[in-house]
């Protein structure tokens, strides 16, 4: 596939010979500025993220992992590698990702041997929506903003995850204070566009890792990266976006950089407390049954992976670990 040859609509497909190699690294690289923080710990973190995949790779199937392409999910994806999982990767192109990220997807498919599926939106979809809000419609009003990520990520994202049991993310508790609470696996409700509900397990095997675990390991194992991240862009996601932040801001401080930080997510890791909102009670029998054995089995997990599971529910599909 060429560099501009359209995807149909909805596609699933590999972009790996759509574009070539990666432009060379500057001379100050985030390996270089990150690498060395890591944490006292960083050792057993790692042995124990991959006993969270082999363990989750038992329990559930199908598994996939969602993959923003930045470095998180690029980690992520090596430590599957290392686990022997049977899991597939998919990303969302949103049609609107930097060329540095679509790029990435033939690198690590590259490095890896392996074939990444790609999603798209529904092409008629968004070129209706540009017709009639514009290009810039993200930045005059959150609900514009809100509607772009539903059908450029939540959509394909209810695809993606069709039929799976679980999905491994890339996020990590140090992020943001929305994520201050993520868990090695959480069960999660899914309200779809189509009206149906379905439980899947959402699988975090970073969670407890920190900026200097990740990059110390990218550069341990050789873990290819977007350039994006040698521009200071520490969060990657759509173009329009994002954008490089300087010494001192939050990590996701380049996304929605106009909006209040509480609305910075854009779906796909929203959740609530379960127990916080009334919701909990629906999630706490009928939603775990659909899972068959998930929960008993989670329950047996190694001393290290005793960590709670934790029931959430959202109020559509979730997002990609971006
Ligand atoms: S992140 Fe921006 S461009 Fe991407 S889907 Fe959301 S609003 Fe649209």
């Amino acid at each position: 596939m060429t560099a501009d040859a359209p995807l149909a609509d909805g596609a699933v497909s590999s972009l790996g010979d759509r574009f070539g190699a990666p432009a060379a690294a500057p001379a100050t690289s985030a390996i270089t500025l990150y690498a060395r923080g890591a944490s006292a710990g960083f050792d057993r973190k790692v042995a124990d993220a991959l006993a969270l995949l082999r363990d989750a790779g038992r329990r559930f199937s199908p598994i996939t992992q969602a993959s923003s392409l930045g470095v998180e999910d690029m980690v992520v994806t090596d430590l599957l590698q290392k686990s022997g999982i049977d899991a597939s990767i998919f990303v969302l192109d949103t049609r609107k990702l930097h060329a540095e990220t679509v790029a990435l997807i033939g690198r690590l498919e590259a490095h890896y041997g392996r074939t990444v599926d790609v999603y798209t939106p529904d092409l008629a979809v968004a070129a209706a929506f540009v017709a009639e809000n514009g290009e810039d419609a993200m930045y005059r009003s959150l609900g514009l903003r809100k509607a772009c990520c539903d059908f450029r990520k939540m959509v394909p994202l209810e695809r993606a995850l069709a039929g799976k049991q679980a999905w491994i993310t890339g996020l990590r508790r140090e992020q943001s204070n929305a994520r201050a609470e993520v868990h090695d696996i959480e069960l999660q409700r899914i309200d779809g566009h189509d009206g149906a509900s379905a439980t899947r397990a959402k699988v975090n095997p970073l969670a407890g890792w920190t900026w200097g675990d990740v990059w110390h390991y990218v550069d341990l194992h050789g873990v290819p990266y977007s350039p994006l991240h040698d521009r200071f862009f520490p969060s990657i996601g759509c173009e329009p976006c994002t954008r490089a932040v300087t010494l001192g801001e939050d990590f996701r401080s380049g996304r929605w950089w106009w909006e209040q930080e509480s609305a910075k997510e854009c779906g796909l890791h929203v959740s609530q407390d379960a127990g916080a909102d009334g919701d909990g009670a629906a999630l706490e029998a009928p939603g775990f049954e659909s899972l068959p054995g998930a929960v008993s089995s989670l329950a047996d997990r190694p001393a290290s992976h005793a960590a709670p599971v934790r029931p959430i529910t959202v109020s559509t599909v979730p997002e990609s670990s971006e």
